[in-house]
This record gives structure tokens, sequence and C-alpha cells, in this order.
């Protein structure tokens, strides 16, 4: 089993219910196991401003999936939620990244990991330190380090 960290994020349609429900779905998963999951965070839309704040969380699952299989089950999650994909960063009722995938470095067509968007954003940044903040990004350093440079990002936690 290998120890995986999935981003979750919404703006659309309810997204707190948006949100628990998938941790539900990752649950749920073919030779997976949810270990643990974040708070919630509220931040400002990252793409254009005209849609609505951003909830996202994260989850640690632990998977015997192999990375391209672990995608697919996170778009067919998204897919069930309903997801239409519009404009780059538009809004959406779910989105499912693969921050991380062990320490592995992967680089192919549909899949790159660790996350490109990862060192540049508090709100994944931010729930992952709830999670575990000594966690090393292969080749960019530990989270605290990481989520420390981004701290001028405005991200709420929701009690
Ligand atoms: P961003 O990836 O910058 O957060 P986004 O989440 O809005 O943007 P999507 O529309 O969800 O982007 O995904 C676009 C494509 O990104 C997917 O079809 C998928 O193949 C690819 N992709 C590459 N690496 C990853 C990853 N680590 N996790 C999820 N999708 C990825
Ligand atoms: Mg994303
Ligand atoms: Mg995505």
């Amino acid at each position: 089993m290998i120890i995986a960290y999935i981003g979750l994020g919404s703006n659309l349609d309810q997204p707190k219910q948006q949100l628990l429900q998938a941790l539900d779905e990752l649950a749920d998963m073919p030779e997976t196991r949810l270990n643990r999951a974040s708070s919630l965070y509220a931040s400002s839309p990252m793409g254009p401003k005209d849609q609505p704040d951003y909830l996202n969380a994260i989850a640690e699952i632990s998977t015997g999936l192999a990375p391209l299989a672990l995608l697919d089950e996170l778009q067919r999650i998204e897919d069930d939620h309903g997801r239409i994909r519009g404009r780059h960063w538009g809004p959406r009722t779910l989105d499912l990244d693969l921050l991380l995938y062990g320490e592995q470095v992967i680089r192919e067509q549909r899949l790159t990991v660790p996350h490109p968007g990862i060192a540049q954003r508090a709100f994944v940044l931010k729930p992952l330190e709830e999670l575990a903040p000594r966690l090393v990004v292969p080749e960019l350093g530990t989270i605290r380090e990481l989520s420390a440079a981004c701290k001028d990002q405005q991200v709420r936690r929701i009690k």
C-alpha cells in the first residue's frame, strides 16, 4: 500500500456537502482506505474572480491502486458529482487532484505528481500542514517550509 494525498475542492451546489460526500466515496474506492481528512478551508478563487469562493480539504489515503488507476477513480467520482469541464479554473462541483503518491515523481501525459500547483497554493498547503507538516514534497522541501512561503494568501479554516 502507498500513502497518497488527495486535494478536494468545490465552489458549486453546496460545497460542504460535495466535499463530505467525496470523502465517503474516496473511502469506497477499490483497494483503498481513507486514513484521515483535514478540516475544511475557505478561500477566494484562484482563476477567474467572477465565481463563488472555494471550500478545500485534503484526504490521506492508503491505496493499492497504481497512479493512473487512482486518477481514473478520482475522475469517475468528479463525473458522479456532475462536474462540467468549462473554462480553465472555472467553477466546479468537485475537483479531486492527486497531490502526492508516496515519494514518487511521475511525469506522464495525463498525470504529473507531485501536483504542479502544490508549492504555490495555500489552500492546498494549509490543510496538508494540518495533517503532515513534516512530509517532504519530492524535490521541493517540507510542507511546513512550503506553507510558510505562502502565508500571505488568505485561507480560512472552518470550525
Ligand atoms: P489544476 O490541476 O491546476 O488544479 P484543475 O484541477 O482545474 O487545475 P482539471 O480540469 O481538474 O484541472 O484537470 C485537468 C487534467 O489534469 C486532467 O484531465 C488530468 O489528466 C491532468 N492531471 C495531471 N496531473 C494531475 C494530478 N496530479 N491530479 C489530477 N489531475 C492531473
Ligand atoms: Mg485543481
Ligand atoms: Mg483537477
